[in-house]
């Protein structure tokens, strides 16, 4: 089968390679019918992953079609229509009981194989996926497979985001950085009827983007945080949502928040995290974020893409045969304004 493979910083290549195999009577294959590229697998396109394996197939973002099933898989049949999360879960240790899907302690995540241990990813016509029952989730008939894609990682992460910023009505929430993630959540920000949404990001066409999702956009640059006081009776925002994976911009959100804000780190970070900021920097500001558990959060991310599916599909800009993957990692990289999401189909 033909499958996108990293051989190293910005060598992508679409290979021949064996088809997966079930190799336990809980895997499933799932054909897939279509599968993204997320900002994340541009750190590794660019190299910043070093232990990742030579030769991995990327991509955690897909939905698909089972075509086979192990013995002990009780909810899927060859046939079915399926998305799944970016990660593998049982659904029967303490943190899946706990809906913490993300630390689930037989978890894995697609696309991510190290020292010759792990998960082959789905930018590829077949995957393997584990613990079929506790992973993958029935796709609905009458939502377009790309909406479905959404809930899996870029929705879920967006509810995660917004959850996780605990906002009360009449607040004002900003959310920096405006790719899918923070688009994502600039919408479902608005289901916690706030004040305002202002979406902030250096991009004048993602802000385009984001005025017509319904929030208010705030360009990056040395006057973001004089437009963020006029617009906050000169206190700051309440919340902040930060998906850039910058540490610098994250440390310089901060100082966008009101004393005693919340900031949401949901970036992947390159050399760093959120989590090194000076806290003598926001006196009595709440640090929170981290990674999505989306298993638990699809049902929800599937009712917000059901209920504003015209704004999302907007979202996914451009789709691609798998076998120009090495294009379209490149396109993407290259942040053309227009370029939020691109498929990839097998
Ligand atoms: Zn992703
Ligand atoms: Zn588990």
């Amino acid at each position: 089968m033909k499958a996108a493979r990293w051989h190293g910083p910005y060598d992508l290549r679409v290979d021949d390679v064996d088809e997966p195999r079930l190799c336990d009577p809980r895997d499933a294959l799932v054909y897939v019918d279509v599968s993204a590229i997320c900002a994340s697998d541009l750190h590794v396109w660019r190299g910043h992953a070093p232990t990742l394996d030579r030769g991995t197939i990327l991509g955690h973002e897909f939905v698909g079609e089972i075509a086979a099933v192990g013995a002990d898989v009780a909810g899927f049949v060859p046939g079915d229509r399926v998305l799944a999360p970016f990660s593998t879960s049982c659904g029967g240790c303490e943190p899946c009981a706990r809906g913490e899907t993300a630390c689930c302690e037989h978890g894995q995540t697609f696309g991510w194989v190290s020292g010759g241990r792990g998960l082959q990813g789905a930018q590829a016509e077949l995957v393997r996926v584990p613990l079929a029952d506790g992973t993958l989730v029935s796709r609905p008939a009458e939502l377009p497979a790309e909406l479905s894609l959404l809930a899996g990682d870029a929705l879920s992460s967006a509810l995660f985001a917004i959850d996780a910023a605990a906002l009360e009505p009449g607040q004002s929430v900003g959310v920096l950085g405006c790719g899918t993630v923070g688009l994502c959540a600039l919408v479902a920000a608005q289901l916690e009827r706030p004040l305002q949404v202002l979406a902030i990001d250096a991009s004048p066409a993602r802000l385009a983007l984001a005025e017509r999702l319904g929030a208010h956009p705030v360009p990056l640059d040395e006057r973001a945080l004089q437009r963020i006081r006029a617009r906050t009776e000169g206190q700051g925002l309440d919340a902040l949502v930060e998906t850039t994976g910058n540490v610098d911009l994250a440390r310089a959100a901060l100082g966008l928040l009101r004393p005693g804000g919340t900031l949401c780190s949901v970036g992947v970070h390159d050399g760093g995290s959120a989590a090194h900021l000076p806290p003598e920097s926001a006196p009595g500001m709440r640090l929170t974020g981290g990674r999505c558990s989306a298993r638990r959060l699809v049902g929800r991310a599937l009712e917000l893409a059901r209920a504003r599916a015209d704004d999302f599909l907007v979202l996914l800009s451009h789709r691609m045969p798998l076998g120009e993957a090495h294009s379209a990692y490149a396109l993407f990289d290259r942040h053309p304004g227009g370029c939020t999401k691109v498929l990839l189909q097998p």
